[in-house]
């Protein structure tokens, strides 16, 4: 069998159950396993610590499968693992045709993420997966078996076209792995809103399943108000927006392909057209010609891009985070709410926090945090794994 040996002392993450085994912790790898085997991961001492995917590329260079000697990992142990999450969203979420099926690390299956899509006008579904470590890679065939077991849906599409497979030492790849070819959008109903769901050339999976608790939060809030979305993708906030009685909506995205959808999605809902503006533009420069222009707002959301893709890249970022929600503390009417998001895992809470109480000083107000937002419950945190925790978000009023 194919044991890795950890160094003195760098047991210590195994046993609280952090999944991770990085290079530098291994004192040696007995045996030739192949990107993806399963590897018995052991202490100095001998003790057995898990069964973990071998990684040969990746710093991360196992991931544990599972911390129970006596589990074995075969195509039994994927089933069980994925009825296992399904079960969870059946019980959990509730009133959406998007979910996140499986959250990586979070449902004991390191490097995979699916969502799954159920369309609103006809009998269709579809379940879309990124596969992004070699472990996951290699049980793709037992993965998909247990996923279409579990939900019933025949149609799974991967996309895993994402840029960190190559400290996997894997390519880049998208296409169909079982049943129909995606249709060309989806339209799914999230909480008494619809949709358009471009599976093949959206952005992740091809709609932010993961925003749906804090679009529900800005519907709550909407009515009378003035609203600017930023960073709107497909109009998913603009529509929440619509949907709970905002007069005006402006949205900002740069990607003209997405505001064909947002404005497809306004008519999907029957929402008033003209109450929407859509901006193909470049979020920065709007933000600060809208208030040069005295244009001024009620409610505001900030959900860019994930701006600190690396540690290394954690200081521009944070100068970005600040220059939009400056400007956005500042195109605020007095008594304004300013919905803020930072997915960059390399940024934690605190430090967004941080980040947007120097953007309230700079802009001279007085802001409160009237609520913590995060990822909707089918994006769990294990408590063990903490680098779970991306999206973060803070629901915040000036005076
Ligand atoms: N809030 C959205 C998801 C936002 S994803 C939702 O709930 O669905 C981030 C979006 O930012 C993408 O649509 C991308 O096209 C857009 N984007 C990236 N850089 C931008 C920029 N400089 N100006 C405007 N939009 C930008």
């Amino acid at each position: 069998m194919n044991t890795i040996t950890l160094k003195p002392a760098k047991d210590r993450s195994l046993v609280r159950r952090h999944p991770w085994i990085y290079a530098n912790a291994i004192a040696r790898i007995d045996g030739d396993p192949a990107p993806g085997a399963t590897v018995i991961v052991r202490a100095a001492d001998g003790r057995f610590l898990a069964r973990a995917s071998y990684s040969p590329h990746s710093q991360i260079r196992a991931r544990a499968w599972t911390f129970d000697e006596s589990e074995p990992v075969d195509h039994a142990f994927f089933k069980r693992r994925v009825q296992r999450a399904v079960a969870h969203r059946q019980t959990m979420v509730k009133d959406t045709g998007a979910t996140r099926l499986i959250f990586g690390e979070a449902d004991g299956l390191p490097g995979l993420i699916v969502d799954y899509y159920v369309a609103d006008d006809e009998p269709h579904a579809q379940l879309v997966c990124q596969f992004m470590a070699t472990g996951v890679e290699a049980w793709k065939d037992a993965i998909v078996q247990a996923l279409i077991s579990a939900t019933g849906c025949p149609n799974v599409y991967e996309r895993s076209d994402v840029s960190i497979r190559q400290k996997e030492g894997l390519e880049q790849i998208t296409g169909v792995l079982a049943g129909d070819a995606p249709r060309d959008t989806l339209i799914t109903n999230e909480c008494g809103v619809r949709h358009h769901v471009d599976v093949r050339n959206g952005h992740k999976t091809g709609f932010y399943v993961d925003q749906r608790d804090n679009r529900v939060l800005v519907a709550q809030h909407a009515q009378g108000r003035e609203v600017l979305n930023c960073f709107c993708y497909t109009g998913g906030f603009s529509l929440a927006a619509l949907k709970g009685g905002a007069t005006r909506v402006v949205s900002v995205d740069s990607s003209g392909e997405a505001l064909a959808l947002a404005r497809a999605n306004v008519e999907a809902n029957g929402f008033d057209a003209q109450k929407a503006e859509w901006l193909d533009a470049d979020a920065f420069k709007t933000l600060r010609r809208l208030y040069d222009e005295g244009q001024r707002f009620d409610l505001i959301v900030l959900d860019p891009p994930k701006f600190a893709p690396s540690k290394e890249t954690v200081d521009r970022a944070a100068r970005a985070y600040k220059d939009i929600n400056l400007s956005g503390f500042k195109l605020l009417r007095p008594g304004g709410l300013l919905f803020t998001y930072s997915c960059s895992g390399a940024i934690d809470s605190e430090l967004f926090q941080k980040i947007v109480a120097g953007a309230a000083a700079d802009a001279r107000v007085d802001a409160r945090i009237l609520k913590r937002l995060g990822a909707g419950v089918d994006h769990p945190l294990l408590t063990a794994f903490p680098e779970g925790e991306y999206l973060k978000g803070l629901l915040l009023q000036i005076a």
